[in-house]
């Protein structure tokens, strides 16, 4: 089945009393009755299914992991209060005892996860260079990398590190937000786990903080027994909130990829762009990883760089309805300028070494016609 149709579906059998609606209710209870001692302790003791206490399960989530299971091609999923919470959980689940090597190029907030959270724990936490597998530690327990990175869009050659991540011990997390399940299933190519900001593409109405996680039964009980215990485990009107953006997932990704591969031809040319990082080129350095992981495509996020932040300021001011929103994954196309807001943490020199310039802005590209956003885009350009 293709996932446009396993996101139509995906997660109804979880529910499984009468009657069953079509589209599921929204199970806004904190807690859930039983109607005798038996029962109650065949639940609260694993022996049969069901629900007790809504931190530890709820029909919203589960219909929720279902789906994102069957998305990822995984013998279970987790749902989790945040994309960050399933991260964490993820990471304990899939580290052992080991520690935890991540991606030198990744999202902040697993950066700050590694340096401000688990490091002081006692969990040791290194950084090697995702576009070498071999650079990946010895004494790794889990590897966290992206399958594809922001801002600038590069690609992880997912099967060499997870070979590289066997052969050390280690398991391989792969943080699939940005690539998301319509171009790359990464537990397909070795990955052991898939972790999501479900706040973005998955959900993609810019209206829920959530997370999810996927992989074999072992590992999502594991992750999902941390997210239990932490209270990482999500509200019931998040979860619903998010099933029913993820049913229109395969026409939003289908619209927005194809968007985004329109404007960065039309950007390639333009005499104002220095450069536009977008697998859909020739020019990427990671085309031919694009060919073999994303069926020759692009992500549905670009950057492009202008010459300096004056001119990123003065395409930002003069744009009509592309907002500067600092997430991505949305219905509508909305930019961010990485040096001043995702990456500000970082040097000057970290900045160039990444390829990120004053001038470097992000599009997070939705689903609107590609002639209004084509105009739109030379509208902030003109001048
Ligand atoms: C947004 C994001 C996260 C964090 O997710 P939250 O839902 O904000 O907790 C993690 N990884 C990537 C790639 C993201 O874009």
């Amino acid at each position: 089945m293709q996932s446009d149709t396993m996101a139509v579906h995906a997660g109804f059998e979880a529910l499984s009393e009468t009657p069953r609606p079509l589209t599921p209710p929204i199970y806004q209870s904190s807690v859930f009755v039983f109607d005798d001692l038996a029962r109650a302790a065949d639940v609260t003791g694993g022996a049969s299914p069901g629900y007790s206490y809504a931190r530890i399960g709820h029909p919203n989530a589960d219909m929720l992991s279902a789906a994102v299971a069957a998305l990822e091609g995984a013998g279970a999923g987790a749902t989790a209060a945040s994309g960050m919470g399933a991260i964490l959980a993820a990471l304990l689940a899939a580290r052992g005892e080991g520690g935890i090597a991540i991606a030198r190029e990744i999202y902040g907030g697993s950066v700050a996860l590694a340096r401000s959270f688990l490091s002081p724990l006692g969990v040791e936490c290194s950084f090697f260079d995702s576009h070498d597998p071999q650079s990946i530690p010895e004494g790794a327990g889990a590897v966290l990398v992206e399958s594809c990175s922001n801002p600038l869009g590069r690609l992880s050659d997912v099967a060499a590190l997870a070979d590289a991540a066997h052969r050390r011990g280690a398991r391989l997390v792969v943080d699939n937000t940005f690539a998301t399940p319509y171009l790359v299933r990464p537990l397909e190519h070795g990955a052991d786990l898939v972790v999501h900001s479900a706040t973005k593409f998955l959900s993609g109405h810019g209206d829920v903080i959530l997370g999810a996680l996927a992989g074999s039964e072992e590992l999502v009980a594991a992750a999902q027994s941390s997210l239990t215990t932490f209270g990482a485990t999500p509200d019931p009107f998040a979860a619903w909130l998010a099933l029913r953006g993820l049913r229109t997932f395969g026409v939003r990704m289908e619209r927005a990829v194809e968007n985004a591969a329109q404007i960065a031809k039309h950007l390639a040319s333009h005499p104002k762009v220095r450069k536009v990082h977008h697998a859909s080129l020739g020019t990427h350095p990671d085309r031919a990883l694009a060919e073999r992981y994303f069926a020759g495509r692009g992500p549905a996020i670009l950057a492009f760089d202008l010459a300096d932040e004056a001119q990123a300021e003065k395409f930002v001011s003069r744009l009509a309805w592309i907002r500067y929103a600092p997430s991505l994954g949305d219905v509508a196309t909305i930019l961010l300028h990485p040096a001043t807001t995702s990456h500000r943490q970082l040097s000057a020199q970290e900045l160039a070494e990444l390829g990120i310039t004053p001038g470097t802005v992000r599009l997070s590209v939705g689903i609107e016609a590609a002639q209004d956003l084509l105009a739109e885009i030379d509208r902030g350009l003109a001048g």
